[in-house]
């Protein structure tokens, strides 16, 4: 069954505030759990033992302890130059480091500060049905911690309990890295989900907050682009204030603006929603409008309509295509575990239908980062990944 992301939004809406707090993931004895604590471990609401914050080392290869954890080989960026740094970076699977680099306070040599983000989880999606394999297929959510239901594995957050956590995780981690003789930092905070553009009016006053106690956060908010005509309902209705997105873009917060699909039936298929492309151009579009800095992460196109979506996009935000990376899907345990449930309930092997589909999604990936490469040097003379994103300027036509 395909959810109405508008119609599941309303009605996440009720579960995921109540009284100035949050519902998140608690990630506590979750697949995704096990699967990003590698390196770092989880961390807890100060002073309890509930657990909704996690960090991801995103460049591995730039991280001396997750280089190792691993086994990729380590750059070391203290013996090289800010345009060697640069330069790998740009190339690698999360160039997410690099989207800082126009912020007064960033430094390529300091380039670690940004590449683990202290994240929560907005406990639930509109593109999610709550069920047992709901969702992007691909999603690497536990389908539990992103139903929008309270309960096991979610806990209430409230903002000053966020921000003192972080302090709190930062300082732990800084030390940790410090006694192996590293020098590392946690500037990133990441409201993802589930679908944080539900709660705007929460992150928002997060971002209040930080700014009032004078705190050097940088923030990164994650979106699926089916959202925009919901905060103009809820701005209309006064649930948000208005303009909240462009008061919240005043903040120094990037937006990872996830594309699913490149035409309807692609996108349809990727994310069992019946979202549509007019949906996620007019959301990515709010976002530029309002003065975020916007870094699209693109998921299994289908390739025979890349070239096209490619033309259109950049036809209606100036050089957007320059700014699209498509990411490789790789099986975690939450999307394993969704496609055997899948399996099972079409009655199929279940081992042969997981197969198929990471073949399928490889092939999609490898012919997808050919087609944009060569869209790229025919229109803008450059290859795929050769300019940093953030050097990109973006305009709506
Ligand atoms: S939009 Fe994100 S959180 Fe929602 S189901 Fe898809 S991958 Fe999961």
């Amino acid at each position: 069954m395909k959810t109405d992301p508008i119609d599941r939004a309303l009605m996440l809406r009720e579960s995921l505030i109540q009284n100035d707090k949050i519902l998140v993931a608690d990630f506590r004895g979750t697949l995704q759990g096990e699967d990003t604590s590698k390196v770092i471990d989880l961390m807890p609401i100060v002073g309890t033992t509930d657990y909704p914050f996690r960090t991801k080392v995103n460049v591995k290869e730039i991280d001396p302890l997750a280089s190792e954890k691993y086994e990729t080989p380590f750059f070391d960026i203290t013996k090289k130059t800010e345009n060697e740094i640069e330069k790998f970076l740009r190339k690698q699977e999360f160039d997410f480091p690099l989207w800082y680099k126009h912020e007064r306070q960033f430094n390529m040599k300091k380039v670690n500060f940004y590449n683990a983000p202290f994240t929560l989880q907005i406990a639930g999606c509109n593109f999610h049905t709550g069920n047992s394999s709901g969702g992007c297929w691909y999603c690497f959510v536990d389908d539990k911690n992103n139903n929008g239901l309270p309960g096991q594995g979610k806990v209430n957050l409230g903002i000053n309990e966020t921000i003192d956590s972080m302090l709190s995780a930062r300082k732990k981690i800084v030390s940790q890295y410090q006694r192996l003789g590293h020098d590392t930092n946690l500037k990133v905070l990441r409201t993802s989900g589930g679908e944080p553009t539900i709660v705007l009016d929460w992150i928002l006053n997060l971002w209040r907050e930080i700014k009032k106690r004078n705190l050097d956060f940088v923030g990164q908010l994650d979106s699926n682009l089916s959202t925009a005509t919901l905060v103009d309902y809820f701005e209309s209705e006064r649930i948000f204030e208005k303009f909240t997105l462009e008061k919240l873009a005043e903040y120094p917060i990037k937006v990872l603006t996830a594309l699913k699909g490149v035409d309807d039936c692609n996108l349809q298929q990727n994310v069992q929603s019946v979202t549509s492309i007019e949906d996620q151009m007019y959301s990515l579009k709010r976002f530029v409008n309002s003065g975020f800095d916007i870094f699209p992460q693109m998921y299994n196109p289908d390739p025979k309509k890349l070239r096209n979506y490619l033309e259109n996009v950049d036809n209606i935000i100036d050089n957007i295509s320059l700014r699209i990376h498509i990411g490789p899907l790789k099986l975690y345990g939450p999307n394993s575990k969704r496609l055997t449930f899948e399996a099972q309930r079409k009655g199929v092997d279940e081992v042969k239908f997981i197969v198929d589909r990471q073949i399928s999604w490889n092939s999609n990936y490898i012919q997808s980062c050919e087609i944009i490469n060569n869209y790229l040097k025919e229109k803008y003379g450059v290859s795929y990944k050769e300019v940093t994103r953030s050097d990109v300027k973006l305009k709506v036509k």
